[in-house]
């Protein structure tokens, strides 16, 4: 079965033209898991034919808004277009997500009054009968699952590991995911911050290490302190299967994309390609960019 990675936005906070913010696609052929959402990833689904109803399962990493305030778009035009016709979104992100989720569309939600009326305004239930041949619909289903590290969901046949990554802790949690299929491992670390006094013993880089351990594409975040920590280091284990170093050559040095970019998770054994645009999948993919990122006009430099 082929599972496909495309990368739909990996710009930072920093207001952008051509940039968006984090998300990341992966699918084989029955379901579509959006990984994190950040400013523009539903426009760029859309620019690759994906619309918001064929989305079954969205991973959030955390909650800073870079990742995931087009969520907001993507959980509302996928509830108006697809209600009573498609299963609920099932969610999951770190503690704190359920609350979140729940403060914008639950019944005392921020979206409540939006809700409400698409659910219960004559004209809006006789759109909904033209629809499906029922006006009556229920409130939406918030099917959101809380996980914490170590944990493990099974998914249609694929595993996603979660593990804290360190980030900005204690204000919000952050999860990195690993996701084990039979055509191979992704790995999506997102964010890597460390106080760089206690970056030699942070307990959560083993973790981290694990995530990305052997996979066959890890789309890890570029700054500074993974570099010191030795994460972005060509000779580490995070080069994928079949003990090849990473060498700087084989790596795609600034994937910072202002178009979709996609590839298929392969196993290396299989004699894959490395040419073209799955080389820039095939190992390690660096997005972010670290403390520049937050220099004014820095970010439209790095293209
Ligand atoms: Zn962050």
């Amino acid at each position: 079965m082929t599972i496909k990675v495309t990368l739909l936005g990996t710009g930072t906070p920093a207001p952008s033209l051509e940039k968006c913010g984090s998300g990341f696609l992966l699918e084989d052929q029955q379901k579509k898991v959006l990984f994190d959402c950040g400013p523009g990833i539903v426009g760029r689904l859309l620019s690759i034919g994906v619309k918001p109803t064929e989305i079954t399962h969205f991973v959030l990493t955390h909650l800073h808004f870079d990742h995931v305030v087009d969520f907001i778009r993507l959980w509302l035009q996928r509830w108006d277009r697809g209600r009573n016709s498609i299963p609920p979104l099932k969610i999951y992100g770190p503690v704190g997500f359920k609350r979140f989720v729940e403060q914008l569309f639950g019944r005392d939600g921020a979206f409540a009054p939006d809700i409400h009326g698409r659910i219960d305004h004559p004209i809006q239930q006789r759109i909904h009968l033209l629809r499906t041949g029922t006006a009556v619909q229920d409130w939406p289903e918030l099917a959101v699952i809380e996980l914490s590290s170590g944990d493990v969901v099974e998914l249609g046949g694929w595993k996603i590991f979660a593990r804290s990554v360190p980030h900005y802790q204690p204000y919000l949690e952050n999860l990195g995911y690993r996701v084990e299929t039979d055509q191979g491992i992704f790995a999506y670390s997102s964010d890597v911050s460390v106080q760089p006094d206690t970056k030699a013993t942070d307990p959560t880089l083993e973790g981290l290490r694990e995530l990305v351990h052997q996979a066959d594409i890890t789309v890890q975040h570029l700054n500074s302190v993974s570099t010191e920590v030795g994460l972005h280091e060509p000779s580490h284990s995070v080069a994928g299967r079949g003990g090849r170093p990473a060498g700087v050559q084989r790596e795609h040095k600034n994937t910072d994309c202002d178009a979709p970019r996609t590839s298929h998770l392969a196993k290396r054994d299989k004699g894959t390609s490395d040419k073209g645009c799955d080389a820039l999948l095939r190992r390690r993919v660096r997005v972010g960019i670290g403390p520049h990122d937050f220099r004014a006009g820095q970010a439209a430099k790095l293209k």
